[in-house]
């Protein structure tokens, strides 16, 4: 999973048009424009690749300190059904609602 989300950002960082492919760039503002959407969707996929390659680690760390499976906030174990749909849920059901919204 975790060399997955590196690859994906490696793809999506390669793909990013850098200063220098300025020259290809064609004059015709629409084209431009659809040019620019493009980057911020890349930006936006890779934004979100990193926030869950940093859950991934995160996970690993907890599974290095024989953690893994038990909620960082209330420290109950989380359930296995829970575990199977999200693998890298660092709260159970509850605690993660209440954490959704105080970071909101
Ligand atoms: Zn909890």
């Amino acid at each position: 999973m975790r060399d997955d989300l590196d690859r994906t950002i490696a793809v999506l960082q390669g793909e990013r048009p850098g200063p220098a492919a300025g020259n290809g760039y064609p004059q015709d503002s629409a084209d431009a424009g659809s040019i620019l959407s493009e980057a911020d969707r890349t930006e936006a996929i890779l934004l979100s690749a990193r926030g869950q390659r940093d859950e991934v680690l995160a996970a690993l760390a907890r599974l290095d300190q024989n953690t893994y499976g038990q909620c960082v906030d209330c420290g109950q174990e989380i359930p296995e059904g829970r575990l199977d749909a999200r693998p890298d849920a660092a709260r159970c059901v509850g605690c993660q609602g209440k954490w959704a919204k105080r970071n909101r």
